[in-house]
């Protein structure tokens, strides 16, 4: 029996590498040379579409420890972007052509794996990975959709997610609106902070949109510097109006003139996003301009606002943490159309994927890497998560469960949650 995968991306190869190497043969599927979506531009397999950074490569930050865990994993990727990387200080950053290359010659001349050029139109019969990206579209994108029985979200319009602990707890205070409890976090604003944050916010740099990206779509979803530059009171009379808050006074002591929300992340209140602030701005630009916040001074951001096409299943609803379909187990999903966000992320769940499809073929138990380690709190992640809006996701150390007597230190605590996370995955290694 062969399983197909479909899709050629970080995702995709990782999976079809990790199947291979269990014994199992596999069917990638690849449109390209044939069909570029609009961001790919190359030939090559696991192609890098923007930056050519890996991001952090050290343990105390949680996309290093997810490096890290890959590596003990025996992952191809992490192999490739290892053998190709390029100097960027604590980063991994790999140049970009040579990666793409390791990659792609590491799969073709595996005998597990038989390639194939061809645009996938349909979900195919029997045992399947999707690992198609956040650009999926056509045929196979309706497909998906007549099965899951809804539409995949085409844009990615998401607001900044920062940690809780990063906040200054002087300046912000929880409350909901209308004495309605306290589930928010509140910045209130002066006139004066106000006005200064409106000046910088419409004067700030925008990402460039690319050239398939239609900005007439974004009209539904604001960003919010465009809200900004439709009048400077519009945001005090949008989503900061400091309405419903009886008794609370900005740092002059008066009322506030606006008031900025943080909504909670995750149940456990361990990050939090910036409500209406989905933005386009540069990731630099929104450090300066949203730390302009009061409370958001040194606010650390696990998460950018992004505005770009960004297709991805509703997967809490229907994916299982091993990242098959609850409904059809022998279909499975990986990559960023589950809900990760990121390169390595991308990866990652290409590893979970394969090696779960692989026991379930081969009638194993299948592997729950748990919260503990940055691999398994993504695939708890897009599978369990129960918050508002289901959002793509960086991993970071917020989505992991927190250590029963956690350093104060965050540093400390950080390197302490790698080093558990680490142990879990050598011992996970030695069951395999
Ligand atoms: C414009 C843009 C910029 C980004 N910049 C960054 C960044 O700087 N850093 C970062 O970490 N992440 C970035 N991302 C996110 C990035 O896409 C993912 O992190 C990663 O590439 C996703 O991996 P994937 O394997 O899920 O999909 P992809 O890497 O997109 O791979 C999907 C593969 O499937 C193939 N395919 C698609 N449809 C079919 C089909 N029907 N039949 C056969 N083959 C098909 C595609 O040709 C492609 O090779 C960016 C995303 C976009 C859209």
């Amino acid at each position: 029996m062969k399983v197909n995968v479909i899709g050629a991306g970080l995702a995709g190869c990782e999976c079809a590498a990790v199947l291979a190497n269990n014994g199992i043969k596999v069917r990638l599927f690849e449109m390209k040379p044939l069909r570029r979506s609009p961001a790919h531009r190359s030939d090559g397999f696991a192609e890098l579409v923007c930056s050519n950074s890996l991001r952090s490569d050290k343990l105390d930050n949680a996309v290093g420890l997810l490096k890290q865990e890959l590596r003990m994993l025996g992952s191809l990727i992490m192999r490739c972007a290892d053998e190709n990387a390029v100097p960027a200080g604590g980063a991994l950053a790999v140049d970009r052509e040579l990666f793409s290359k390791a990659i792609t010659n590491a799969i073709e001349s595996d005998p597990n794996i038989e390639i194939v050029h061809e645009q996938v139109t349909s979900i195919p019969e029997g045992p399947a990975i999707i690992a198609t990206g956040p650009l999926t579209d056509g045929a196979l994108l309706e497909s998906i959709e007549e099965l899951l029985g809804e539409s995949l979200h085409f844009f990615d319009a998401a607001a900044p997610i920062v940690t809780a602990e990063s906040l200054n707890m002087e300046r912000v205070f929880a409350a909901s609106r209308y004495d309605r409890g306290s589930d928010y976090l509140n910045c209130p604003m002066t006139r004066l902070e106000y006005f200064k944050f409106i000046r910088e916010l419409t004067e700030a740099e925008t990402a460039p949109l690319h050239e398939f990206e239609n900005v007439s779509v974004f009209e539904g979803c604001m960003p919010v510097e465009t809200m900004a530059k439709r009048g400077d009171l519009t945001l005090a009379y949008g989503p900061l109006k400091p309405v419903g808050f009886e008794g609370c006074r900005a740092s002059d002591g008066k009322k506030p003139f606006a008031i900025v929300q943080l909504r909670k992340e995750n149940r456990e209140g361990t990050l939090y996003n910036i409500v209406g602030f989905q933005t386009n701005l540069k990731f630099p630009e929104q450090r300066r301009v949203f730390g302009m916040i009061p409370g958001l001074e040194n606010a650390e951001f696990v998460r950018y606002g992004v505005m770009h096409r960004n297709s991805f299943l509703q997967s809490p609803k229907h994916l299982s943490k091993y990242y098959s379909l609850r409904s059809r187990p022998e279909l499975f999903f990986a990559g960023q159309l589950t809900g990760v966000e990121g390169y390595v992320e991308s990866a990652s769940s290409g590893f979970a994927a394969g090696i779960n499809m692989a026991r379930y073929l081969q009638g194993k138990d299948q592997i729950d890497f748990t919260r503990r380690t940055a691999i398994g709190s993504l695939a708890h992640y897009v599978s369990e998560y129960n918050g508002g809006s289901f959002q793509p996701m960086n991993v970071n150390f917020g989505i992991m469960e927190s250590l029963p007597d956690a350093p104060r230190d965050k540093f400390k605590r950080f390197l302490a949650l790698s080093e558990r996370a680490l142990c879990i995955i050598d011992d996970i290694n030695k069951s395999l």
